[in-house]
C-alpha cells in the first residue's frame, strides 16, 4: 500500500487487499490456531525465523496481521504488533527494553490504570517507574540515570484536556539515548502522529476510538523503525545474542523491523497476550470510519465544552480546544484538527452534585470507558478513583467536583439538552 495515500484511503485499504485465496473483498476472520507447513524444511525455516510465515496464532495470524499493517500505515511506522488489550501493549512495549533494576520515566498525567500498572505491578518484574510532571520538560532530563531505558507519555492525556510537548520530550529522550513511548489512544493517528515528532514507539488501546463501538478489547505497539538498538549497549534483548533463537541478533538480522520481529517471536510467544482474530476484525471495521467519527467526536466535544463553560452549574471546563485552556497552544500545534472528545469539567456543589449529574443523565451512559460512538460520563471520585485519599484524588485530576465526559457522535443538540437537564436537576 502506497503510503502517499491520504488518511481516509489508508484507513479503509491498508492491510486489507482482497483475500488471495478466495477473492473475498472483506477481510476474512482467520479463526485458526495453526497453519500447515509445506514440508519439514519449510517448518524448520519458519522456526529459525529464516522465512516469514504463519506457525501458530499466539505469534501471528493473518487477520491480526492485517490490523498491524493498517495501524503501521496510519501512524507512519515501520511495523506493528497487536495485543489483547492496551495494558498488554504497554508491557509488551517495555518488555524488550527493560530488565530487573531498569527504570522507565513516565509523566504523571496518565490513564489511571497505567499509573497503577507501573507503580504496583512493574516492581514485581524488578522494573521501576519514576513519575515526573511532564509539563516541565526538564523534569525528564533530571530523572535520567544510567538505568533509564524509556520515557513514557500520553499525547493527549487521560482524563483529557492536557497535551504534552511531544517534540521537546523526544529531544530529551534522544540525548539520553532512550526511546520515547507515546500512548496515542485519546488522540488517534487522525489527530496526531507522534512518530513525526520523534516518538520511537506508539502504543494504543484499540479498545477505544480505533474500534470505536465499545465492543472489543485490543492494544497495539507501532514501531517507528528509527531507533538504533545497538546504541550504548543498553538493549541486549534487541541488539545482543538471543538465546531462544541460537544467539540470533534481532537488530543485525532484521534492521528497522527488529523491534516488531522481537515482539512477535519473543514477546507474544513467551508472554502470550495475543489479540483474538475476531477482535482484530471488528477493529478493522471500526477503523474504516475513524476519520469520519473523529471529525464528529471533536466537533461535538468543542460545542459541548463551549456550552458547559457558560453553564451556571459548572465551575470550570478543562478542554484543550477551548481558548481558555492553558494547553490550547499545544493542542493547536500537535492536533490542529481538533482536541479530541474526552475532557473533564467541575460542578459547583462538589461531590453531591457530581453524583446527581450521573444519576440524572438519560442519553449519556454512566460507565468506565471512553472512545465509544455513544456519549459516556463518569464521576471519578465515586468510581475509578474512590480508593484514593482526598488529596490524591485532587492530584490525579479526580477531585470531588470532577466529571469526565467522552463525547460520542450523536446529534449534538440532544447531548447538550441531556447535560443541561441533568445539571439543572443536580443543582436544584
Ligand atoms: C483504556 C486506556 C488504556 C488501557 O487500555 P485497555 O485496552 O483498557 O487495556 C491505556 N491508555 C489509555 C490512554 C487508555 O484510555
Amino acid at each position: 500500500m502506497t503510503s502517499s495515500y491520504g488518511f481516509e484511503t489508508l484507513s479503509i485499504h491498508a492491510g486489507a487487499a482482497p483475500d488471495p485465496a478466495t477473492g473475498a473483498r472483506a477481510l476474512p476472520i482467520y479463526q485458526t490456531t495453526a497453519y500447515v507447513f509445506d514440508d519439514a524444511d519449510h517448518a524448520a525455516a519458519l522456526f529459525n525465523l529464516q522465512t516469514v510465515g504463519f506457525i501458530y496464532s499466539r505469534l501471528t495470524n493473518p487477520t491480526t496481521a492485517a490490523l498491524e499493517a493498517r495501524l503501521a500505515a496510519l501512524e507512519g511506522g515501520r511495523g506493528c504488533t497487536v495485543t489483547s488489550s492496551g495494558h498488554a501493549a504497554q508491557v509488551m512495549a517495555l518488555f524488550p527494553l527493560m530488565s530487573p533494576g531498569m527504570e522507565v520515566v513516565a509523566a504523571t498525567r496518565l490513564y489511571g490504570g497505567s499509573i497503577q500498572q507501573m507503580k504496583n505491578t512493574y516492581p514485581k518484574f524488578g522494573w521501576a517507574a519514576k513519575f515526573v510532571d511532564g509539563n516541565q520538560v526538564e523534569n525528564f532530563k533530571r530523572a535520567v540515570t544510567d538505568k533509564t531505558r524509556a520515557f513514557f507519555i500520553e499525547s493527549l492525556c487521560n482524563p483529557g484536556g492536557v497535551v504534552m510537548d511531544i517534540e521537546a520530550i523526544a529531544r530529551v529522550a534522544e540525548s539520553a539515548g532512550v526511546p520515547l513511548i507515546v500512548d496515542n489512544t485519546l488522540a488517534t493517528p487522525w489527530l496526531c502522529k507522534p512518530i513525526g515528532y520523534g516518538a520511537t514507539l506508539v502504543v494504543h488501546s484499540t479498545t477505544k476510538f480505533l474500534s470505536g463501538t465499545g465492543t472489543s478489547m485490543g492494544g497495539a505497539i507501532v514501531d517507528s523503525g528509527k531507533f538504533d538498538w545497538s546504541r550504548g549497549a543498553k538493549f541486549p534483548s534487541l541488539a545482543g545474542p538471543e538465546p531462544a533463537y541460537h544467539g540470533l541478533n534481532f537488530n543485525e538480522t532484521f534492521g528497522d523491523m527488529a523491534f516488531t520481529f522481537h515482539s512477535h517471536a519473543v514477546g507474544l510467544r513467551d508472554l502470550g497476550p495475543s489479540q483474538a482474530p475476531f477482535n482484530a476484525w471488528i477493529t478493522m471495521l471500526g477503523m474504516e470510519t475513524l476519520g469520519l467519527r473523529m471529525e464528529r467526536h471533536c466537533a461535538n466535544a468543542a460545542r459541548i465544552a463551549a456550552f458547559l463553560e457558560k453553564h451556571p452549574a459548572v465551575a470550570w471546563v478543562n478542554y484543550a480546544g477551548l481558548p481558555s485552556s492553558k494547553y490550547h497552544a499545544l493542542a493547536k500545534r500537535y492536533m490542529p484538527k481538533g482536541a479530541g472528545s474526552v475532557f473533564t469539567f467541575g460542578v459547583r456543589g462538589g461531590y453531591e452534585t457530581g453524583v446527581k449529574v450521573v444519576d440524572n443523565v438519560e442519553l449519556f451512559s454512566h460507565l468506565a470507558n471512553l472512545g465509544d460512538a455513544k456519549s459516556l460520563i463518569i464521576h471519578p471520585a465515586s468510581t475509578t478513583h474512590r480508593q484514593l485519599a482526598d488529596d490524591a484524588q485532587v492530584a490525579a485530576g479526580a477531585g470531588p467536583d470532577v466529571l469526565r465526559l467522552s463525547i460520542g457522535i450523536e446529534t449534538v443538540e440532544d447531548l447538550i439538552a441531556d447535560l443541561d437537564q441533568a445539571l439543572t436537576k443536580a443543582a436544584a
